[in-house]
């Protein structure tokens, strides 16, 4: 049943050798990601764009996480019926910044991981997983060693 799943995965970690041999996305690059991720891909490039990954490695352990900033959609899936009026009632001040721990690469604590990734199996991959990934293989992000302590209770706040 899991015909599909298995070579896109594929397909993902290919592109992203190409990537990280690359340092760069290619334009072949960004059009498979873009058919697998569709608009997910934009955002993940967004994200490494704004340098919003960083990556947290253990002093000792050498283990890492990584923690990945992105803005919250103010449009959250509610009820239909529901639609902001045409003068967007402060929805552009109030545009937050949430943060995502992601393990690499198969968690994150964001809620469409959840739910897309683990309880419908829609996806396989959240965008800030795929962000994480493109910029390990792009080399763009903020590394911090820290002790494994700290590590770990960063870990456990989440
Ligand atoms: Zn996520």
């Amino acid at each position: 049943m899991a015909s599909l799943d298995l070579p896109m995965r594929e397909i993902v970690e290919s592109v992203l050798k190409e990537v990280e041999r690359d340092k760069d996305l290619s334009y072949e690059s960004v059009e498979s990601l873009g058919f697998l991720f569709d608009k997910g891909l934009d955002k993940a490039v967004d994200i490494v764009q704004n340098s919003c990954v960083k990556r947290v490695v253990g002093e000792t352990s050498g283990r890492e996480i990584f923690q990945v900033k992105a803005r919250l959609s103010t449009s959250r899936r509610q009820s239909k019926t529901w639609q902001p009026r045409q003068h967007k009632p402060s929805s552009d001040s109030a545009t937050k910044v949430d943060e995502y721990l992601v393990l690499p690469f198969h968690y994150c604590s964001c809620h469409a991981f959840q739910f897309e990734v683990i309880n419908r199996g829609e996806a396989f991959m959240c965008k800030h997983i795929l962000a994480a990934r493109l910029a390990r293989a792009l080399g763009k992000m903020v590394t911090i060693v820290v002790n494994d302590d700290l590590l770990a209770q960063v870990l456990l706040s989440y």
